[in-house]
């Protein structure tokens, strides 16, 4: 098969298979890298080594090495994309396992008076995280390190606001623990349980962006997304229909512009109110019907019903947890305790439905 280290400058292909193994296979899934994108080759860098691609609307950095182990075919007719796009319908769900439930206890409680209430700042890289922390917290800042590793950790009171605490999370792409900047991010989200997260979203890179959003929903927590860089988008012609944004998010969506200091204290005014009365996300659950008849769909609740006690009883957000134990990630499957038929079930379902999606297990549900 061709690879995507053979194809020229200019030329547009389609995944067909992603190699690598574990962790690595998984982060060239989360960069976008999943059966059936169309990416193109734009440029080689200087010594030839990365290559620049463009796929989704974004430009993605890939060495050669790793080009090497994505399978490519030539781009296939107009219908058939036209035919993927129908693939986004809505479906319905059964009511069990799906939230509510597990938090039901805490949701809409307002925190008690008095609480110091959390704030994770969490982001792509590049995405304006510090340029907005800075915003938010002006010049108190405490500067440390995670524990364990050299990643730098700012933590801040938001000016104006002396029983808050936010912190600068590590720049990261996804919720999987590739790098030690992700395992830190997704720590602190589990472990720390902020009272909300502030996802800083670059408008000027939305699609890719919005991949960590869509993993942030599953961690059931307050969440306001900061859509920045508004001020580059709107010179260059754009607009984002906000509104339209929130009703399908199911989260307060604030355009702002961190280097502008524009939107700002309405940013504020959101992650405040959602923190302190802990509004968690409407929806976490994007399924979607396609032409395989909702075989992720179905694996998913089949899953997320069969571990559910586990996951309370570890206190992790089950359709997270459902996700990551399809995806086989060891870290979860350990903290959950699964016994050996529990595992052995949810091997069969998740084989069921790779067959019937015709796709591997990670690259089905990226
Ligand atoms: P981080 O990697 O997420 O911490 O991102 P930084 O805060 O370091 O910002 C990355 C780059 O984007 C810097 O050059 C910032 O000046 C720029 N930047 C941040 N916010 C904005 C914004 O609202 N508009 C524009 N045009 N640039 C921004
Ligand atoms: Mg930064």
């Amino acid at each position: 098969m061709e690879t995507l280290r053979n194809i020229k400058i200019g030329d547009t292909v389609r995944v067909e298979s992603v190699g690598g193994e574990g962790a690595l296979r998984q982060h060239f899934l989360d960069m976008g890298l999943i059966p059936g994108a169309e990416v193109t080759l734009v440029k080689y860098a200087p010594m030839g080594d990365p290559m620049e691609l463009r796929l989704h609307g974004y430009e993605l950095t890939l060495r050669l090495a790793d080009a090497e182990q994505i399978g490519v075919c030539p781009v296939a007719s107009k219908k058939e994309a036209v035919k993927k796009e129908h693939r986004h319908k809505k479906s319905d769900h059964p009511g069990l396992g799906e939230g509510g439930r597990f938090h039901a206890k805490d949701d809409g409680v307002p925190l008690e008076k008095g609480t110091v209430m959390k704030f994770a700042l969490v982001g792509n890289q590049n995405s304006g995280k510090t340029t907005l922390f800075n915003r938010l917290t002006g010049s108190k800042q405490h500067v440390g390190n995670f524990p364990g590793v050299t990643v730098d950790r700012k933590d801040g009171a938001i000016k104006g606001h002396p029983d808050t605490l936010i912190t600068d999370l590590p720049g990261i792409y996804s919720m999987s623990p590739y790098s030690s900047e992700e395992i830190v991010s997704r720590n602190f989200v589990l472990n720390e349980k902020p009272h909300a997260i502030i996802n800083i979203v670059d408008v000027t890179n939305i699609e890719r962006n919005l991949y960590l959003t869509m993993q942030l929903l599953e961690m059931n927590i307050p969440m306001v997304v900061a859509l920045n860089m508004m001020d580059e988008l709107t010179s260059n012609g754009g607009t984002i229909d906000i509104n339209q944004m929130e009703r399908r998010l199911g989260v307060p969506v604030v355009p702002i512009s961190a280097a502008k200091n524009k939107g700002i204290e309405e940013l504020v005014e959101h992650a405040i109110h959602i923190a302190y009365y802990q509004e968690r996300p409407v929806r976490y659950d994007f399924c979607a019907k396609n032409e395989n008849g909702g075989a992720v769909h179905r694996c998913l609740h089949s899953i997320s019903h069969l571990i559910e006690d586990h996951a309370e009883s570890v206190d992790m957000p089950i359709r997270f947890v459902t996700s990551k134990v399809i995806e086989n990630d060891k870290l979860v499957i350990d903290k959950l305790g699964l016994d050996q038929n529990e595992l052995e079930t949810v091997e069969h379902i998740v084989s069921q439905m790779e067959k019937e999606r015709g796709l591997d297990r990670s690259s089905a549900i990226a």
